[in-house]
Order: C-alpha cells, then sequence, then structure tokens
C-alpha cells in the first residue's frame, strides 16, 4: 500500500515537471546528455581532451546539476565527436559536443533573469537582437529629427551637442546597471545550482575553505588562456573537419579582448570627464581614442573570424538550432565596432548626429541582450572552471582512484 502511496506521489510530482525530491525533471535534452555521459564513463577513451571527462569520472549518475555544470564546462572544441568509436552510425549514436550544447541552450533559459527573456531570446534571439538594435537605433535617429537641424550640422565632433552628456550617462548607466544585475543574477543561479558546497561531504569543509583561493587562479589563467580550446593536446580545436586548427581560439581571443578594451575606453574617458573635466571629443592619440580604436580592430576581426567558422562549421559538431541566436550575438559585435568607427571618421562632418545615434542605438542592443546568450555561457562557463579547480583539489568520493 505504501509503495502504491510513493509510486502515485511520484507520478504526480513528475506531471507536475518535478521529481518526488522536489527537484525538476530532466528535460528530454538533458535525459539524452545523460545517457551519452553513461557511455562516455564507462569508455574515458577522450579524458585527456578536456576538463569535462575527468569531471565526470568523479561521478557515476548525473543529475541535472550535473548536467548543468559538465556542459558548461566544454568548450564545443568538436575533438570528441571526431574521436569518438560510437558516433553515429553506430548505434549508440554518441555526439557528444552536440549533447553538450543543447544542454548549455537549456541552462541559457533556466538560469536567465528574467526567464522570460531567455525563452525569448533562446526561441528568436536572432531577431531579437537585431529588431532590438534596429529599433533603438530609429527611435533616436527620429528623435533627433525632431529636436531639429542637429542631425545635418558638422559640429567638430562635439557629442554632447547632440546628445546632452547627462542624458547618455543616464541611459546608459541603466542599460549597463540592467545587464550587470542580469548577468550576475544568472550567474547566483547557476552557482547555486553547481556549487559543490551544496553536496560537500562531511569533513571538507576546511578543505573546500583552503582550496578557493588556488582554484580562483587556476580558473582565471584558463578563463584567460581559453586552455581548453587547445584541444587538450595544444593543436587547437576543430571546425569544419577532423583537422585541428587554432583559428578560434585565436578569433575568440580578438573578441574577448577587444570588447575588454573598448569597455576600458569607456572607463577612462568617464574619467577623463569626471575627473580632469575633459569632455569629449578626444584627439586621435588620447588614451580613450587609442584603446577604443585598438579594441575596436579586436572586435571586428574577431567577430568577422568567428562567423567564417560558424558558417563553415560541421553540423553534426554543436547544435544547429543554436545558430541563429549565436550569429545574431556576432553581427551585434561587428555592427558595434562597425558603426564606432564610421563615428570616428565622420565626427567632423554633417554625418555625425546620425551615426552617433546610430551606434548608441547597437551598443545598448548590445548591452541589452548580454544576459540570454553567448555571452552568458561566458559567465556560467568561467564559474564552471572554478568548480572544476575547486573539485580536483577535493578527495574523490568514488575512492577509485580518479585524480
Ligand atoms: S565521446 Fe566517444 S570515445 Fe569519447 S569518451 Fe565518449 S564514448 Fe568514448
Ligand atoms: S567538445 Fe571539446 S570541450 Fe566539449 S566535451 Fe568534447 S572534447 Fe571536451
Amino acid at each position: 500500500m505504501q509503495q502504491l502511496e510513493a509510486l502515485t506521489r511520484e507520478a504526480a510530482a513528475l506531471a507536475n515537471g518535478k521529481l518526488a525530491t522536489g527537484k525538476l525533471a530532466l528535460v528530454p535534452a538533458e535525459t539524452e546528455a545523460a545517457r551519452q555521459m553513461q557511455i562516455c564513463n564507462a569508455c574515458r577513451y577522450c579524458e585527456g581532451f578536456c576538463a569535462v571527462f575527468p569531471a565526470m569520472t568523479r561521478r557515476l549518475e548525473f543529475g541535472q546539476a550535473d548536467l548543468h555544470y559538465l556542459a558548461n564546462l566544454c568548450h564545443n572544441c568538436g575533438a570528441c565527436l571526431y574521436a569518438c568509436q560510437y558516433a553515429p552510425p553506430h548505434e549508440f549514436a554518441v555526439n557528444f559536443p552536440q549533447a553538450m550544447a543543447q544542454v548549455r541552450a537549456v541552462t541559457y533559459e533556466e538560469y536567465a533573469w528574467p526567464r522570460a527573456f531567455g525563452v525569448l531570446y533562446r526561441k528568436a534571439g536572432a531577431t531579437t537582437a537585431l529588431s532590438l538594435a534596429f529599433g533603438l537605433a530609429l527611435f533616436l535617429v527620429l528623435a533627433l529629427t525632431m529636436a531639429g537641424p542637429v542631425l545635418q550640422q558638422p559640429l567638430g565632433g562635439h557629442f554632447y551637442a547632440v546628445f546632452p552628456h547627462n542624458f547618455m550617462a543616464t541611459v546608459f548607466g541603466l542599460v549597463f546597471a540592467f545587464a550587470v544585475f542580469a548577468l550576475g543574477m544568472g550567474a547566483r543561479r547557476f552557482w547555486r545550482e553547481v556549487s559543490p558546497a551544496a553536496d560537500l561531504p562531511r569533513g571538507q569543509g576546511p578543505l573546500l575553505a583552503a582550496a578557493r583561493g588556488p582554484a580562483a587562479v587556476e580558473a582565471t589563467h584558463d578563463v584567460a588562456r581559453l586552455k581548453y580550446l587547445g584541444g587538450g593536446h595544444g593543436d587547437g580545436c576543430n571546425n569544419e573537419d577532423d583537422r585541428y586548427s587554432q583559428a578560434r581560439r585565436r578569433f575568440h581571443h580578438l573578441t574577448f579582448y577587444g570588447f575588454l578594451l573598448c569597455f576600458a575606453a569607456t572607463c577612462v574617458a568617464t574619467l577623463y570627464h569626471f575627473v580632469l573635466r575633459q569632455e569629449a571629443p578626444y584627439a586621435l592619440t588620447s588614451l580613450p581614442v587609442v584603446l577604443g580604436s585598438l579594441g575596436g580592430i579586436g572586435l571586428l576581426a574577431g567577430p568577422a573570424g568567428l562567423l567564417w567558422l560558424n558558417l563553415r562549421r560541421d553540423p553534426r559538431q554543436g547544435d544547429v538550432a543554436q545558430r541563429p541566436m549565436d550569429r545574431g550575438f556576432i553581427a551585434l559585435l561587428l555592427a558595434t565596432s562597425a558603426s564606432g568607427f564610421a563615428l570616428l571618421l565622420l565626427r567632423d562632418t554633417g554625418l555625425m548626429g546620425v551615426t552617433l545615434a546610430v551606434h548608441l542605438g547597437i551598443v545598448m542592443a548590445l548591452f541589452l541582450t548580454l544576459p540570454y546568450g553567448k555571452f552568458a555561457h561566458a559567465i556560467y562557463r568561467s564559474a564552471a572552471l572554478f568548480k572544476y579547480a575547486l573539485e580536483k583539489r577535493l578527495p574523490s568520493r568514488l575512492q577509485l582512484g580518479a585524480d
């Protein structure tokens, strides 16, 4: 009788998408990834490729938190697809990069704040990003048109004659604060789910505390070098076939450091404005313009290269359903840098007003959509690498000799 009641409770919970433990039931992408992990965990041929396989061997079964952690630890280098003797047409049908990519898409939605934006971005990421950029740019151009002749006048690069400084600082402050808060909430939700502290065996608290510092240094180092895009052997990852290439790693680096330099240029310009009391426009040789130009070159070359690789990529690697979302993000990065350079070139002409309006609209769209796609993966991935570096420093629960 008791068994029947327990089964009834379990069935009712499952009907509500929950397990009897209160945890959410796995969605099909997670169930499939867990199936493939059981095969990989028995095979272990790919152990040397990346952090995912050593982390997997510390487990015998894979719940939702494990799947989300391992999926974000995967950098989609593709190596384990070409190495796999159980890949299709084998009946085991193991395509591990694809399974990991599909679970990552679940995490973009699951941890997004607000979640509804995550759902919308996952379903129509490219359309949302590009229409938002177009809509905001159009709105700003129309607002300028209504404001009068400022749109056609050469203003000698004085941006604040077009949009007052306080207006720009307020609008961008709000957009930036939203992006940071949404990303922070996503990172918090992800970490609460996967944190090793959540199911730490008794007595390992001091070990975990001592591991935090060295683990943070190791994870930062791995993130900054994009270590696992080296494919585990240092020759790079796969793109269109089983040949290794460093191209993805280099284009990711150009994009990442280009973004950081552009961000640094904005911070330095803010210091110039508020601390040194120097207003834009700044000379071409000034620090904000030099940093912005170097960052802009990185943000042009990096995303252009990533788009080129994305168009040529073997469709079996990753999840083709996510390609429009990825390409939408790349297109926004490219549009940001291209419109930034156009603004630099045209700042002394009558086209400065309209170019500034378009550039600001694109930058706003980029920041508003950052928390919902590939950029969120960069945050979750950094957290996953930190967890991996922590976990390595703790004894394996299985006591089977792993690590
Ligand atoms: S991907 Fe294939 S070869 Fe690699 S560990 Fe898994 S089953 Fe083995
Ligand atoms: S695709 Fe690359 S990073 Fe992902 S699990 Fe396979 S080998 Fe590791």
